[in-house]
């Protein structure tokens, strides 16, 4: 049973069809291990009864003969998703224990799927960090090496999927919280297009940039699972009304022939050597399967850190203006009017970087500096965009490293917050031009520790970019690497 663990979405579902395994079985297998492995602290909150009612559901339904792929198998939520059977809290102290009265629409969608939740996954609070050290709730533990941070903002996701605690975990990316985890933990994380996924009950934290995505074991895995999560929503004004699309229609595609651009300003200072070794390992395999390289340049991308850490932290303060004491979350308990419990009930509820969020975001809305700040910062965000849809002429997919280093060690940045916000400096691009991107395991680097390959095509190209991550996936074994211990 033990060893199931191992088997991906895809190999699950077949061994469910087979009945060679129930939803039961394995959500026990799993329950079993969350718990074994507690000292990662990736879980928030597990309520086995729950979890065992959908697995049993799903059984019944396999029994009444309905068909579905991930009918049983197990998934845990990022705790920015909300959900009606387990707390939803961000990872804040603000919304400690909050029961919502309704699921996510991305929760909803893999539920009716069958999909069997095991429960939330710690993360930054209100996905706000790097490394997950930002979580009220305590750090969560890198599988490769405990001493090492498991990446953020979906920390407890990268952890859970690495650790083999489940076989796939909801994210979500803003600037980079689904790739930069997954690179740090060995997995496949992959953020689709802005629009693509449902924002509605994904708790908000930059609602021009908050995408939601997912950590599996392999691109395959995942496209078996977006073609259940993605879709249009009417309750989801940004929602891309796209047709339904078959994500795992490309996997088989060669990349003989195909166009990899390697934008130069991903590859200068500050790229340590061992990242840049296996990057590049990875790029020459790609070409030994046919693919072509093409040097490219985003000259822009470097403004990509002040432009998001302007405009990500504008959104941020006006969306967490609703955690006011009034409506939802925690109130102070002694105040002397409605202001000063609001203040009380902010100022207790919110940890250190909401609060840092708060502030500039505040200063660079505010009158007298918001044409300095954000009406710039709006501009240069376009023109950044405008430099990845024009390297997409000159190649299909843009491939490079998502970090800077392997996962760096507890405490390392927590006293430098613009050294913590320069971990995203190949994520944050995509992430404001809003294009699919992904990181895939290609290696090890410095202590052992996981590096990963960054793949970015355009906009609703996701399912050409997980074809081209398969690809490599089918003649590399990097991605079905397991930590020691798990
Ligand atoms: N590290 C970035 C931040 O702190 C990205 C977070 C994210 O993508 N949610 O804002």
């Amino acid at each position: 049973m033990e060893e199931l663990a191992h088997a991906g979405v895809a190999e699950l579902g077949r061994l469910l069809a087979a009945r060679e395994v129930s939803a039961v079985e394995l959500a026990r297998m799993q329950l079993d291990r969350i718990e074994r492995h507690r000292d990662l602290n990736a879980f928030l909150d597990v309520r086995a009864e729950v979890t065992l009612a959908q697995a049993r559901a799903a059984d019944e339904r396999r029994a009444r003969g309905e068909a579905g792929s991930l009918l049983g198998v197990p998934i845990a939520h990022k705790d920015i998703f909300v959900t009606r059977d387990w707390a939803s809290t961000a990872s804040s102290k603000i919304l400690q224990g909050y029961m919502s009265p309704f699921d996510a629409t991305v929760v909803d969608n893999l539920a009716r799927a069958g999909m069997v939740c095991l429960g939330k996954l710690n993360c930054d609070e209100f996905a706000m960090g790097s490394s997950n050290e930002n979580s009220a709730y305590g750090n969560v533990l890198n599988p490769w090496d405990k001493g090492a941070v498991p990446g953020g903002s979906s920390g407890g996701s990268s952890a859970a999927v690495a650790a083999r605690l489940s076989p796939v975990a909801t994210a979500t990316d803003t600037g980079g919280s689904i790739r930069e985890p997954a690179a740090f933990t060995g997995i496949t994380g992959t953020k689709p297009t802005y629009g693509r996924p449902s924002r509605w009950g994904m708790i908000a934290f930059a609602s021009s940039l908050d995408t939601a995505g997912l950590m599996t074991r392999s691109a395959e895995d995942c496209a078996l699972v977006f073609n259940e999560m993605l879709g249009f929503d009417p309750k989801d004004s940004t929602s891309v009304d796209a047709p339904r699309e078959d994500f795992a229609r490309h996997l088989n595609d060669p990349v003989r022939g195909l166009k990899i651009g390697m934008p130069k300003e991903f590859f200068g200072a500050g790229l340590q050597p061992d990242v840049e070794r296996a990057v590049r390992a990875a790029l020459a395999e790609y070409e030994r399967l046919g693919a072509k390289l093409v040097d490219i340049s985003l000259p822009s991308a470097e403004l990509g850190i002040p432009v998001y850490y302007v405009v990500a932290p504008a959104e941020a303060s006006s969306n967490l203006a609703r955690f006011d004491g009034v409506r939802y979350g925690h109130r102070a308990a002694k105040y002397d009017d409605l202001i000063d419990m609001m203040k009380k009930s902010r100022s207790e509820g919110f940890g250190p970087e909401p609060k840092r969020r708060i502030l500039i975001g505040t200063y660079v809305l505010s009158h007298g500096y918001y044409d300095a700040y954000f009406i710039k910062a709006m501009q240069v965000r376009r023109l950044i965009a405008e430099e990845i849809q024009r390297a997409f002429t000159q190649c299909d997919v843009i491939a490079g490293p998502v970090t800077t280093s392997v996962a760096f060690g507890f405490g390392e940045k927590t006293t430098d917050p613009v050294a913590m916000y320069l971990a995203d400096l190949y994520t944050v691009p995509g992430s404001l031009a809003g294009v699919p991107s992904m990181s895939i395991p290609c290696g090890f680097g410095d202590k052992g520790r996981p590096v990963g390959l960054q793949l970015m095509a355009n906009h609703l190209h996701e399912a050409k970019m997980l074809g081209v991550a398969h690809q490599y996936q089918q003649a590399t074994d990097w991605h079905l690497r397991v930590p020691q211990g798990f």
